[in-house]
């Protein structure tokens, strides 16, 4: 960052949110017209450094529900626990190109990455824990951990995306059927969509993201959440795959770790520097947020972002 100081900081953001505000392209996701209260038009950004200083703007005290970008965290608590060699094992880190509810697998059974819902549903699976309770409430622990504050679940939105779970559930039975999974199709679903269905504010979705570039220790509580190779590995797969079908064109054209969600979440990690989030419902072909990636591209920009730049 060009400067640190959060007054102008906090300028910019709203600078920024005046300008992205204009742009009324794409649709909200279906799930929210099951959702009370849903600010299509809603829109907040938030900022945290890896030294613990978060600066947040537009309306930042709505709640949203981490959809897909749940599927990051998972993927690091799943890492952290398990280890990689079990994770490799059964969920790979290759870009499929696909949407991100395709089946897509490897020949040997595996699904390509942990960020499309086939592998988050796998991956889910692989949290340890005897029944869906038990797991989720693992990954509620650790997912408030990252955040700095003590996170639950939307009922009205898992209600919403359990209703419409067919796809995953026909996800669900394919890894079942070649004995993929560790547990119940079912179970696993339902599991995986309350962990769709956890709900944060910008500025807690920033502070997870400044954990993960901080090498695992939350900067605002100072504690150890994961391992430092625990978020080299999952910043990697967000920057290679965190953006579905559009992921090549992301790591081109903002070059920053990043996981979205169809909630219109967005979040971005940039290692030894901060976490980014937004928040805004409207969502483009790939089910990322519009002005999600507007305000990406233009901090990665303004402030020298791409993780690639020749430095
Ligand atoms: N809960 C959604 C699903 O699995 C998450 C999708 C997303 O955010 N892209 O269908």
């Amino acid at each position: 960052m060009k400067t640190t100081n959060p007054s102008r900081v906090s300028e910019q953001l709203a600078r920024l949110i005046s300008t992205v505000k204009e742009d009324r392209n794409g649709a909200p996701s279906e799930y929210l017209e099951d959702v009370e209260d849903r600010p299509v038009d809603g829109f907040a950004v938030a900022v945290c450094t890896t030294d613990g200083v978060a600066v947040s703007e537009g309306e930042t005290q709505q709640a949203f529900a981490l959809q897909s970008v749940s599927k990051a965290l998972t993927y690091a608590v799943a890492l952290q626990e398990r280890g990689m060699d079990a994770v490799l094992e059964r969920v790979g880190v290759e870009p499929s190109g696909m949407a991100f509810n395709e089946l897509s697998l490897h020949s040997d059974g595996r699904p390509y990455n942990p960020l499309i819902n086939v592998g988050a549903i796998m991956t889910h699976g692989l949290i340890p824990g005897n029944d869906e309770d038990a797991r989720l409430e693992l990954l509620l622990d650790r997912y408030s951990q990252l955040a700095g504050t003590d996170l639950t679940i939307s009922e009205d939105v898992w209600d919403a995306e359990t209703a419409r779970a067919h796809q995953n559930l026909g996800l669900a039975h394919m890894l079942a059927a070649s004995q993929m999974l560790p547990d119940e199709a079912h179970e696993v679903v339902r599991g995986y969509l309350g962990q769709c269905s956890v709900e944060v504010t910008v500025e807690q979705l920033a502070t997870m993201g400044a954990t993960l570039a901080s090498g695992g220790v939350n900067p605002v509580t100072g504690r150890r959440v994961l391992a430092e190779w625990v978020c080299q590995q999952v910043m990697s797969v967000m920057l290679s795959c965190g953006m579905y079908n559009a992921s090549g064109q992301w790591m081109a054209e903002v070059g920053i770790p990043a996981k979205s969600g169809v909630s219109g979440a967005l979040l971005g990690a940039v290692p030894g520097a901060l976490g980014i989030a937004s928040w805004s419902p409207r969502l483009d072909e790939q089910g990322t947020s519009v002005r999600g990636i507007g305000v990406f591209e233009a901090l990665s920009a303004d402030w020298d972002l791409h993780v690639l730049r020749h430095r």
